[in-house]
């Protein structure tokens, strides 16, 4: 039976290295400011807003959010995202997924000014990510690598498998894994046998939004498992939190991390990191 990855813990820890360096920052005069865009009303995201906001404000990172209208154009959300861009202040931009859609998300990442890309998700440091750079790190990306390296794995030429291959966290967790030299797969709607490609792997990452995709018996005796989606169902009448992968796994995996409480708190506390040393990119400390 697999040992679960306690997501808490490593949040935990990543969560005090913030701090440290909030705490040094503030010391010297600089308050870390987070600032979220959202547009619309999604109650889904609401819970995740305000989980954020409290976990800034027990870092003392301020944090703000800028809800627009669901009707706000394009344009209209970048010259907002530009005038955040320019303001001393804002230390650190998030845009909230997802966005209505008529606004390219694409577009919207790009908006952002890469020292205040504290989701790490604009091009510019998406492209670093190329070249091996460790700071502004997607979170997701910088969190799933988080868990695997709390397991006794060895990424060397290990046969690592991702499935899901979305900008923000796929194609960056492949990215990463590579960089460390593991021989890496990636799966995604065109690849035609999925559980030949999941039933060989000694990691098995999994980022794709849907329950079950992954079912027990197409899992390697003796893998890590990182499963990354977030699905609520309804089972018995409430709304329960699943990933995407069989939690029947566990039987057969030798690490795995839990839904809830595995990549996600871990994710959140690489949001309040990457905010912190976003803050040393930019113009009070950067000079
Ligand atoms: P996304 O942008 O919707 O990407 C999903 C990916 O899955 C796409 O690359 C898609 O490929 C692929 N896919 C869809 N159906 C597939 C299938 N049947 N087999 C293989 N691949 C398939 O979502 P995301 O932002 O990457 O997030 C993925 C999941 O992680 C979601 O459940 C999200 O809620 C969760 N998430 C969790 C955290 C956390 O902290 N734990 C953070 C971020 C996201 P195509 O593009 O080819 O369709």
């Amino acid at each position: 039976v697999a040992r679960l990855i306690d997501g808490k813990k490593i949040a935990a820890e990543i969560r005090g290295e913030a701090e440290r360096e909030v705490q040094a920052l503030t010391r010297l005069g600089v308050v870390p400011s987070l600032v979220a865009v959202e547009v619309g009303d999604d109650p889904a995201s609401e819970l995740y807003l305000k989980r954020q906001e409290t976990s800034c404000a027990r870092l003392g990172i301020r944090y703000q959010r800028l809800r627009l209208e669901d009707s706000v154009t394009e344009a209209e959300l970048i010259r907002q995202i530009g005038h955040l861009n320019h303001r001393p202040d804002v230390t650190g931009i998030i845009i909230q997924m997802p966005l209505p859609q008529h606004v390219n998300p694409r577009a919207a990442r790009r908006a952002i000014s890469p020292e205040k890309d504290v989701e790490g998700v604009q091009p510019q440091n998406l492209g670093y990510l190329l070249s091996g750079r460790t700071s502004l790190v997607p979170c997701t990306a910088a969190a799933a690598l988080a868990c695997i390296e709390s397991t006794d794995l060895v990424l060397h030429g290990t046969e690592a498998v991702v499935v899901g291959h979305s900008e923000t966290v796929g194609k960056p967790i492949a990215l990463l894994l590579m960089e460390r030299l593991a021989t890496v797969t990636v799966c995604h709607h065109g690849t035609t046998d999925l559980a030949s490609h999941t039933s060989r792997a000694d990691l098995l990452v999994v980022a794709v939004g849907k329950p079950g995709l992954i079912s027990s018996d197409t899992i390697k005796n003796g893998a890590v498992v990182i499963d990354i989606g977030i699905n609520e169902i309804e089972r018995d009448g409430h709304t329960e939190v699943v990933g995407d992968v069989d939690p029947g796994a566990a039987d057969r995996a030798s690490w795995m991390t839990p839904v809830p409480g595995g990549v996600g708190p871990v994710t959140v506390a690489m949001l309040l990191r990457n905010t912190a040393r976003a803050v040393a990119r930019q113009g009070p400390l950067a000079g």
